[in-house]
């Protein structure tokens, strides 16, 4: 059974850092690349962070019902194609989806059992001095991106687990323990407890 675990954060909550950490600690996991219309940044090649498509083709997909979720960020679409879902179960993989909180609501609703995990950053100065520091947006951006956190962040109610990151190395295995724990917590009565139940009826 594949697991779903959704991961949401305001812009410079240290997310992608985060979930690649995640990715590389924890083995069987499937990160979800999702299609955007918006433009790449900086080293950001087709295909790893995203596929970058235009707002017609997008569109022609929603037609199609291609998308498992899609969500207009910032004013550009960006969707999770249903062929990631695919792609995880051939694997024997979880599904890990970096996705904004509409999306997450979209998926929730389609997959009950989802695991969703929002990631904070400490304070709104610390965020501040993130967005800074990555120094890829206009003062504008910066600004219009606070303002949208101050917002997203009264969604984490939604969410199952909550993670700040004050620190990134803490973070992450914090976010690793909740992947293992959930793994455990799912196949306790499959594979491993039946042959004890069994040798105890014997
Ligand atoms: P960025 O442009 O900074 O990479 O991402 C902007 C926001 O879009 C982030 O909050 C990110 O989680 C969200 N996002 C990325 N991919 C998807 C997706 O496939 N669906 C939804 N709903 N949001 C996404």
């Amino acid at each position: 059974m594949t697991t779903v675990f959704i991961i949401s954060a305001p812009s410079g909550s240290g997310k992608s850092t985060l979930v690649a950490r995640l990715m590389d600690m924890v083995p069987r996991l499937h990160f979800s690349v999702s299609y955007t219309t918006r433009a790449p940044r900086g080293q950001e090649k087709s295909g790893e962070s995203y596929h970058y498509i235009g707002r017609e083709e997008f569109e022609a997909a929603i037609a199609r019902d291609e998308f498992l979720e899609y969500a207009e960020v910032f004013g550009n679409y960006y969707g999770t194609h249903r062929s990631e879902l695919d792609r995880a179960r051939e694997q024997g993989a979880d599904l890990v989806l970096d996705i904004d909180v509409q999306g997450a609501r979209q998926l929730r609703s389609k997959f009950p059992d989802a695991v969703s995990i929002f990631i904070l950053a400490p304070s709104r100065e610390i965020l501040e001095e993130r967005l800074r520091a990555r120094s890829e947006d206009s003062e504008q951006v910066i600004e219009r991106r606070l303002r949208e956190a101050a917002k997203e962040i009264r969604n984490y109610v939604a969410y199952d687990y909550i993670v700040v990151n004050r620190e990134v190395g803490a973070a992450a295995d914090t976010l690793a323990a909740i992947v293992k724990a959930e793994r455990i917590r799912r196949c306790r009565m499959e594979d491993e407890v039946r042959p004890i139940l069994a040798s105890f009826e014997a």
